[in-house]
């Protein structure tokens, strides 16, 4: 069944509404539809909640709408009653305090890395896989976007991914989120805006991960309705997806 848990609506930063990306759910032959708005972009959770709750009640026998959030780990957030939470970090804190988004520009992570990590990648990507591991014991269910810290890497190189000590990193994730029973998303958000040819995890992670037995689904992280299904379909005939 085509399923998708990661989109965003005009309830945060994407640009449709919520009726708009359920429309095209059902017109692109999706089961399941769910939303994962930003915990911390919502400015009415309770009002995000009730919609919906309203939709999946309007949907019935068409469509399975899901309600879910995109938890920012690195912020509190509340579990709620959410069908089911994405756990991601957009956000760094560095050792000296310093706190920014290191997702949102490559000019932004450029300036965070030089003024609070002493312009030493490393220790930045280092400073993201212990933030990823520290938090698996928060509640959640799916480990978003899991490796967002490539997404500049292609167009803006920063770091070597075929170094060993990002080897480590990425060895060492794979046990933490094996060990927290938690699934993964295979997230094709970068592919539909042009910043990787992959999706993340990358592939090498990906088959860490399926080594020690991960579960995987597979999501778009659609920010608007046309992008509900973007690079799916090299995706969804390879790996073997769960169900949620
Ligand atoms: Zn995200
Ligand atoms: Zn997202």
């Amino acid at each position: 069944m085509k399923t998708n848990f990661h989109t965003h609506s005009t309830f945060c930063d994407g640009r449709d509404t919520p009726e708009a990306l359920a429309k095209a759910a059902v017109e692109k032959g999706f089961g399941i539809l769910g939303f994962s708005s930003h915990s911390d972009m919502v400015a009415d959770l309770a009002a995000y909640r009730a919609h919906i709750r309203n939709l999946a009640v309007l949907y019935c026998g068409r469509l399975d709408v899901r309600l879910g959030l995109e938890a920012e780990l690195a912020k509190p957030y509340e579990r709620g009653d959410y069908d089911y939470v994405i756990g991601s970090h957009h956000y760094i804190t560095a050792p000296d305090g310093g706190f920014f988004a290191f997702d949102h520009t490559p000019q932004i992570l450029k300036d965070g890395v030089r003024d609070h990590f002493g312009g030493d990648s490393a220790a930045f990507v280092k400073a993201y896989y212990a933030a990823v591991r520290r938090t698996l014991q928060l509640d959640f269910d799916i480990v978003g976007h899991a490796d967002l810290v490539r997404k500049f890497n292609v167009k803006h190189p920063f770091f070597d991914e075929s170094a060993d000590w990002y080897r480590g990193e990425i060895e060492a994730t794979a046990d933490a989120i094996a060990a927290s029973g938690k699934l993964v998303e295979v997230n094709t958000g970068a592919i539909a805006r042009g910043w990787l040819d992959d999706a993340y995890p990358s592939p090498f992670f990906r088959s860490l991960l399926r080594a020690r037995g991960v579960k995987f689904i597979l999501s778009s992280d659609a920010h608007s309705a046309d992008a509900l299904d973007g690079a799916f379909d090299r995706f969804g005939s390879c790996e073997e997806f769960q169900a949620l």
